[in-house]
């Protein structure tokens, strides 16, 4: 690899990379790449970082439960759970460590709990059987026959942590073109020519050596761009939207930690409607799985989705009231497979067997992408310098 400091910018002619897209995952490979001493170019289609994926969820930094052993989704998990919650301490992002309970609601959960519970060892996970009697000491207002505390599970501030990447990689060089979509791209000799839309209305134009395609929920339609066949390399996505509903402020007493219900298998990764807390202390239900027909970001949450939240908590919150819930934010997952499809994990490649060398697609980034991101990052440059 070239090594150059400075940061081009859009109009230049000369970057070592571009980074596609300003998510959590494409400010982490801008803060990595240019540590590693490379001139960093990141484009975005929005005016600011993290406006779409990155800032709709539901802001956990997970343990590494739920996915196979051996899995990239299973190691950069656990792996990103510290570095991520390292990085948090060390830059001053809010973050703390609140700790989840996995639950067995009824009787017949049992076996799937201690199912969950075995997959998460095998990942290396903690995961800690507690009591029943200390379980309703702590959690009064939770009903559950059976109750397994991840103390490693915590939440974020999604917002600190985009500025602190952001601020280390134009520390470290790179630039940022907001506003600036991709549309094409083409292999030329020594890497790639990409034409964006620009603010104006006009074309800008970049070479660059190396393109760290993170572009989320539109990462196919830019693998596609030089020449890929998306449905042939099985990068095609589906969008499932998840929708949150608000616990209102008034019953913030209702659990103490993250509650996860266990859900059977099939379910297709997508862990049901549990229960969160972010760092204001507030509740929120979701995200539940509504698999969308087109592409359109249409977050808007349908109130009449109330029932069904109301119905699938009250399981395991009895206490719960209809005028206790109001609709909250929306986003959209990027999947490999349908629900209930078998397990597909991320895409990290480096398409140098397609004919794209230096060309890095990162595909499926659903969750646990965020708690994944700096270990994601990580993954690319060495792809890169292999
Ligand atoms: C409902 C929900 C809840 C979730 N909860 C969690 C959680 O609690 N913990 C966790 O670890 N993960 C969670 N995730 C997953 C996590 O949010 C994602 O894995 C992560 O945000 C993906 O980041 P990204 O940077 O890849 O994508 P994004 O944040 O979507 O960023 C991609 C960026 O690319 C830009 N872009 C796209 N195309 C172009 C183009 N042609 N030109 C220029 N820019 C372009 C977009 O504008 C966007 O800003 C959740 C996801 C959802 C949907």
């Amino acid at each position: 690899m070239t090594r150059r400091r400075g940061g081009a910018t859009i109009g230049a002619v000369d970057a070592d990379v571009v980074v596609v897209g300003a998510g959590a995952v494409g400010l982490a490979c801008a803060a990595e790449l240019s540590r590693a001493g490379l001139s960093v170019v990141v484009a975005e289609r929005h005016a600011s970082p993290g406006q779409e994926t990155s800032s709709r969820n539901s802001q956990v930094l997970h343990a590494g439960i739920y996915y196979p052993a051996g899995s990239r989704k299973a190691d950069l998990c656990v792996r990103g759970n510290r570095s991520l919650s390292a990085f948090c301490e060390a830059h001053g992002v809010p973050f703390r460590r609140i700790g989840k309970w996995l639950l067995a609601v009824g009787p017949d959960e049992e076996k799937r709990l201690d199912e969950v519970v075995a997959g998460g060892r095998a990942n290396g996970v903690d995961l800690e059987r507690v009591p029943l009697a200390r379980f309703r000491e702590e959690e009064p207002h939770v009903r559950a026959v059976a109750a397994v505390l991840s103390p490693s599970t915590g939440i974020l501030d999604v917002h600190g942590l985009f500025r602190a990447l952001r601020v280390l990689a134009e520390e470290r060089g790179a630039s940022f073109a907001f506003r600036h979509e991709l549309r094409r791209a083409a292999r030329v000799p020594g890497g790639y020519e990409l034409a964006f839309a620009d603010p104006s209305g006009g074309e800008a134009r970049l070479t660059a050596s190396f393109v760290v395609n993170a572009a989320g929920l539109d990462a196919d339609t830019v693998a596609a761009l030089p020449g890929l066949d998306v449905d042939a390399a099985g990068y095609r996505l589906t969008w499932t939207k998840g929708s949150y509903f608000r616990i209102r402020g008034g019953r913030r007493h209702l659990a103490g930690r993250l509650l996860y219900p266990v859900v059977p298998v099939g379910y297709g990764s997508v862990l049901g409607i549990h229960l969160t807390i972010d760092l204001d202390g507030e509740l929120k239900l979701g995200p539940d799985v509504e698999v969308l027909t087109g592409r359109r970001q249409d977050y808007a949450v349908d109130e009449s989705r109330r029932d069904t939240f109301l119905e699938a908590a009250r399981r395991y919150l009895p206490s719960l009231e209809p005028d206790d819930l109001s609709p909250d934010q929306s986003g959209i997952r990027a999947r490999l497979q349908a629900i209930g499809a078998p397990f597909r994990d991320f895409v990290l490649a480096e398409e140098s067997e397609r004919g794209l060398p230096g060309w890095v697609n990162l595909v499926g980034i659903e969750s646990p992408g965020l708690t994944s991101c700096l270990e994601i990052a990580r993954e690319v440059r060495s792809l890169l310098e292999r």
